[in-house]
């Protein structure tokens, strides 16, 4: 039975890696990534929060994708569900229209990216974003308050091609602007984003939406994909499968 359901998922993540490897030969301007979620296999695990948090290492208070619960039903005919929240890459941020030192913008692969030297931490965009998708970084480390902070926790995050070693409470990204990047430091070397190898359920997706060979062309083809707030004229690049 464990064999039955394991196999097409492991089929499914060999296509994904295909599909990654194809894209990154194409010159950046001619691929789009996107991120499929399928609200119908998200078993609420917050293995994806988890393994974001380890990889990107995120701070106290900083989450890139965080797993929103809500209740349905009346007892006792209740049950939850689940909605997994990255940052959408929208085609038309807000977020970028409102930085005063043009700080963030849009890749030509269709990735949001800060840049972190040139951020001076107004927090424009975090009022900006209709998501909530942008969080603020306060220096904070787990083990304030506590007799010494140890080194794992100075670890560098690996964002936007560079290195950020916390060394000191005000280096960057200590009070700037930090959000969801793909783990682009992971695709653009081949490898799936860590909340998709993670996902107990199987249910997040990732890939280029400008090859019509990949797996998430095919989904962005179902009659249950939707975006969030679409009425904000955003167009995410986060789809779910509802
Ligand atoms: S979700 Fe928010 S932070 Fe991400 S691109 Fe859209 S507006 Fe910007
Ligand atoms: S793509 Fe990477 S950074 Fe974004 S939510 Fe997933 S794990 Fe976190």
């Amino acid at each position: 039975m464990a064999i039955i359901d394991i196999e097409p998922q492991e089929e499914i993540r060999q296509r994904m890696m295909n599909d990654l490897k194809r894209a990154l030969k194409k010159p950046m301007n001619k691929r789009h990534w996107v991120m499929v979620i399928d609200l119908g296999k998200c078993v609420g695990c917050h293995a994806c929060t988890t393994a974001c948090v380890a990889e990107n290492h995120l701070p106290p208070g900083i989450v890139y994708r965080p797993v929103m619960e809500k209740e349905i039903g009346r007892y006792p005919n209740v049950r939850k569900t689940f909605l997994p929240r990255p940052c959408m890459q929208c085609d038309n941020p807000p977020c970028i229209k409102v930085c005063p030192a043009s700080a963030t913008w849009k890749r030509p692969d269709g990735i949001v990216e800060i840049d972190y030297d040139k951020c001076i931490g107004c927090r424009y965009c975090i009022n900006a974003c209709p998501y909530s998708a942008r969080t603020f970084d306060k220096g904070f480390y787990y083990c304030d308050d506590t007799p010494f902070v140890p080194d794992y926790e100075k670890l560098p995050s690996f964002e936007y091609g560079k290195e950020w070693p916390r060394k000191n409470r005000d280096d960057s990204p200590v009070g700037n602007a930090r959000k969801c990047t793909f783990c682009l430091h992971r695709v653009e070397k081949g490898i799936l984003p860590a909340c998709v190898t993670t996902c107990l359920g199987d249910a997040t997706y990732f890939g280029d939406s400008n090859d019509p060979d990949s797996l998430v062309s095919a989904l962005l083809g179902s009659p249950r994909l939707m975006r969030l707030k679409e009425e904000f004229g955003t167009h995410p690049s986060t789809f779910y499968l509802v």
